[in-house]
């Protein structure tokens, strides 16, 4: 693939009438060396945050072994770009068509669940013809954890509560090759206290049920750089996690884990979008809600904007955006700063995209149709550079301007 400079070069070379997704492999090569190198245990890449085979390649160069997969159709797609990878089936409501499957034909060892119902299922699903039971299971207990210090909650949806986590690991123990314990503080967790808090209360489970717990998994949540959300570094949560997991009642051999989605692949994309009209401070935009766009419409999430063309007015102003789609609900509220001389035709570079954004377009209205480009320039905001501000003085990081 011919590789550009930046997103200035693509649209000279190819003015895109369609979104135009751009990659950069080398900042999620980065982002991967960085978890492989500084997180205190093993690291498994949340494929729904992007499945993008190019992503799942550059992460295998670059050392990550494990992939957490949520449906069978995540399972069959790594296992095909990356034959020798070791898959997590993480997702704690399963088929139990898509437990078999995983099991006899993805090689998949390792689930997780959150309910005696769940363990039945697995336990029925990967039983050989004979109905013995498989001796070779990894299984974690999902736990219920607050959300309180994140973006996007994931505590309503999945989780074994406190009061059930004995029974449940106890059970799941007696089925268990190795037993582990994990949970998921949110996406995007602005404090790494979100992991202390979480922490504690595997603590208390497996304190509860007097268990032996082999791998304790601390889930996603890692976050990455948004306007208006500057998180502390993250050495900051590596630290944290490494001091509360070391004095954790966990078998002398036992492992920890993490699955960062966001944090390793929000660098990888960007979007060059076009300006079809402009209605005073609203921008018509030919990618939106049911695009790559779905958390700037759906949780207002900002994402950062920069316009591209050699001259513009340095007076920058609010706009908000309207996707391509038929209907209201096509809207993002922003506000996106931009130059005040912004005009139909003008083409924007939307960062930050590869986290639950490229991987999010679909279909809808005949729209979603996407070149690919690869690019070497620096994404718009990276956690892994080291030329970071102070946290507690910025406000908004992204060099809009
Ligand atoms: C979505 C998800 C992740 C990744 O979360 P991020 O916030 O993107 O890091 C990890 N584990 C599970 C079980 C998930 O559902």
């Amino acid at each position: 693939m011919h590789i550009y400079p930046d997103a200035l070069a693509v649209v000279g070379a190819s003015a895109p009438d369609q979104p135009a997704i751009l990659n950069r492999p080398h900042a999620a090569a980065r982002a991967a060396r960085f978890f492989v190198e500084k997180f205190p245990g093993k690291s498994l890449y949340a494929v729904k945050a992007n499945p993008s085979p190019e992503l799942l390649r550059v992460l295998w160069d670059t050392g990550v072994t494990h992939y957490d997969v949520a449906s069978i159709t995540e399972a069959r797609l790594v296992r095909t770009t990356l034959p020798e990878a070791t898959l997590c089936f993480m997702h704690p409501v399963k088929a139990p068509g898509a437990i078999r499957e995983a099991y006899r034909d993805h090689g998949v060892r390792v689930f997780s669940l959150d309910s005696l119902e769940e363990l039945e299922k697995i336990k029925a699903a990967t039983a050989d013809d004979a109905g013995n039971a498989a001796e070779d299971l990894t299984l974690c207990v999902r736990l219920r954890v607050s959300s309180e210090y994140s973006e996007l909650s994931l505590a309503s949806k999945f989780g074994c509560d406190l009061t059930d986590a004995a029974e449940l690991l106890q059970a799941t123990r007696q089925a268990a090759d190795s037993l582990g314990v994990c949970f998921h503080v949110g996406s995007q967790a602005m404090s790494p206290h979100a992991y202390v808090q979480a922490l504690e209360k595997a603590r208390a489970a497996i304190v509860d049920a007097s268990v032996l717990v082999d791998i304790i998994d601390v889930g996603g949540g890692f976050p990455s750089i948004y306007p208006g959300m500057e998180p502390p570094p993250l050495e900051d949560y590596f630290g944290v996690i490494d001091r509360t997991y070391e004095s954790l009642p966990v078998s002398y051999s036992a492992e920890l884990w993490c699955e960062p989605g966001r944090a390793l692949c929000a660098e990888f994309n960007s979007m060059i979008v076009r300006v079809e009209k402009r209605r005073g401070d609203e921008l018509y935009i030919n990618d939106g809600a049911y695009g790559a766009l779905f958390d700037a419409a759906h949780v207002g999430w900002r994402f950062p904007v920069k316009l591209l063309r050699e001259e513009a007015s340095d007076d920058f102003v609010p706009f908000s955006f309207y996707g391509p789609t038929c209907d209201d609900m096509d809207h993002m509220d922003g506000p996106f700063e931009l130059p005040a001389d912004i005009k139909a035709g003008d083409y924007i570079e939307i960062g930050m995209l590869g986290a639950y954004g490229a991987a999010m377009k679909t279909a809808f209205n005949g729209f979603g149709a996407t070149e690919v480009f690869e690019v070497s320039d620096e994404p718009m905001a990276s956690q892994y550079r080291g030329d970071r501000r102070d946290p507690r003085v910025s406000d908004n990081v992204v060099s809009l301007r």
